[in-house]
């Protein structure tokens, strides 16, 4: 079983279906969030991800899009581009979006997945090791598999000393499963901020149990010229460029 991790998709159906291409075949679709907001194509990225076996937690732009989350808490780009995902999203798109879970069971008896951490599913980034270390009182599985920082990271607990290390995520190298408790995250497809543009994401093998993370260039001009033509925020078309 060969199941696709994807998270922070952000409305680029350039880079989602790049990615797709990209990983060949898979059984399903693990996403980890953030489906919508900033990019240009909320209905088409969401109608794409329907079209196979999925298992998808919501994100806090996801939530935001909603109205479940204070548009205020957003900085004003991020802002504009939810109000106007809003108005893009076709009501069966919307109640999708609705449904999507805060909190996904237990996958493959090994993976918990969340969006930001497992202590604040939709909000928390887990951007130290500190961080990390907290929360890895905060799932019983041994793989955390998470996005929203859209920064490709691998956190492994230290037991003993009751810590978590941290070390990049490595490109097209497999990492394999044992005793180990660890916390991934897989990087962003749609809007990557590690200073690489190219969009990001794993492929996990269930049978094999390891994990590895591609990256992928994509046509990000094509993403930018509908982003201008949607009149979406200049400051969030030309990150694109930078992976920031
Ligand atoms: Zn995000």
């Amino acid at each position: 079983m060969r199941i696709l991790i994807i998270s922070d998709i952000h409305a680029n159906l350039v880079a989602l279906e790049t990615v797709m291409q990209h990983a060949g075949t898979f059984d399903a679709i693990w996403c980890l969030g953030d489906i919508v907001g900033y990019g240009p194509h909320p209905n088409e990225c969401i109608e794409k991800l329907r079209e196979y076996q999925l298992v998808c937690a919501a994100g806090n732009h996801d939530w935001a899009v909603l109205g479940k989350l204070d548009l205020e808490e957003f900085n004003p780009d991020a802002r504009r581009a939810a109000i106007w995902t809003r108005e893009q999203l076709s009501a069966r798109n919307l109640d999708w979006l609705y449904a999507l879970p805060e909190d996904i069971p237990t996958q493959a008896e090994k993976f918990t997945l969340v969006h930001g951490s497992p202590r604040y599913p939709i909000w928390e980034y887990v951007l130290t090791p500190a961080v990390a270390r907290i929360n890895f009182d905060f799932f019983d599985t041994h793989i955390c598999l998470m996005g929203h920082t859209h920064v490709p990271v691998l956190y492994r607990y230290v037991r003993e000393e009751h810590a978590a290390t941290a070390e990049p995520l490595p490109e097209a190298a497999p990492i394999h499963f044992n005793h180990e408790r660890m916390m991934i995250n897989p990087g962003s497809v749609g809007q990557p901020r590690d200073g690489d543009s190219r969009a990001a994401y794993a492929l996990l093998e269930l049978d094999a149990l390891s994990l590895t993370h591609y990256r992928v260039p994509y046509d990000i001009e094509k993403t930018q010229t509908e982003m201008q033509a949607a009149n979406l925020p200049p400051r969030l078309i030309q990150r694109l460029s930078y992976g920031w």
